[in-house]
């Protein structure tokens, strides 16, 4: 049985492996095909394509984009993207860009609460590249000891209501879905059930999404309980998308799902990569 898995992070965005250290960890793992899907960044593709190719992995381009839709943000993964596309690498440059002005608000608020230096601290988690993330502060604030573990830290902090949370405008759908099916790639609604959305909304977001060009909803995710799954693999079948799978795997001890462990796709689904004659 081929194990893929479609969805993971590295350093370059809010991993703790290094691609090359993520490619091994997944080879080791038993996966064989693996798509790295770091934030709005393709930088690490390079990188864990070479390391897939010495462990004899297929590798797949991938991203995760920070959309805003209807005030709601979701994540858009783009599969078999073509990193030097000029308008995918445009648009990725603009939401880094927009990354650091958040990120400075939000220490700003943290400010407010007495929690001091933390733009410092989320940096020093980010490696001080372009991308920095509410994962980067969640770090910080465990080390300084406000919550026990990333998780905890974001109920308490990081999210809608609580301190350290600023709204921010991301990419619009479209904008997203462009970029992606511009560079050749095929765009996926990540972790839909995250979203929250009532029946109808989502059907609004699902019916959109397919008419802007977008093909795969993501049915077996990390955030997923099983329930969620075949509900969305329901979905897929209902409107004709196809369906991914990923860990959404951040580094050991932050994930739910390790790299290449969660079940397979429920029976009926159509896989987004059943045309992929590297993967099949
Ligand atoms: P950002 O794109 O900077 O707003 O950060 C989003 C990232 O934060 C997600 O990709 C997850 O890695 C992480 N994240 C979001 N919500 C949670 C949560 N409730 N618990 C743990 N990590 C979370
Ligand atoms: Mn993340
Ligand atoms: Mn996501
Ligand atoms: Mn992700």
């Amino acid at each position: 049985m081929l194990n893929i898995d479609l969805h993971c992070h590295s350093t370059v965005s809010d991993g703790l492996l290094t691609p090359t250290e993520l490619v091994e960890r997944a080879a080791t793992r038993g996966v064989s095909a693996l798509a790295l899907t770091d934030h709005d960044d393709v930088s690490g593709l390079s990188e864990a394509r070479l390391a897939a190719v010495e462990k004899n992995i297929t590798f797949i381009n991938g991203v995760e984009i920070s959309v805003s839709w209807r005030r709601k943000t979701l994540h858009i993964v783009g599969l078999n993207i073509n990193p030097e596309y000029p308008q995918l690498l445009q648009g990725l440059k603009d939401i880094r860009s927009g990354r650091v002005l958040r990120a400075r608000s939000i220490a700003a608020q943290l400010d407010k609460f007495n929690i001091h230096g933390s733009l410092e601290g989320a940096s020093s988690y980010s490696g001080g590249k372009g991308l920095i993330g509410r994962t980067h502060f969640a770090r910080f604030l465990v080390e300084r000891g406000y919550a026990k573990d990333v998780k905890s830290v974001f109920k308490k902090y990081l999210v809608k209501g609580k301190p350290g949370y600023v709204s921010h405008q991301w990419a619009s759908l479209s904008e997203a879905i462009e970029w992606i099916c511009g560079s050749g790639g095929r765009a996926v609604i990540a972790h839909p059930a995250r979203y929250k959305l009532g029946k109808d909304i989502l059907d609004e977001l699902l019916f959109e999404f397919r008419t802007l060009g977008g093909s795969a909803i993501e049915v077996i995710t990390a955030s997923h309980t099983p329930e969620q799954s075949l509900m969305f693999a329901h979905h897929a079948q209902r409107l004709g998308l196809l369906a991914s799978r990923g860990s959404d795997f951040h580094g050991p001890g932050e994930s739910y799902f390790d790299l290449g462990q969660m079940p397979e796709l429920p029976v009926g689904c159509k896989p987004v990569w059943h045309d992929w004659n590297k993967v099949t």
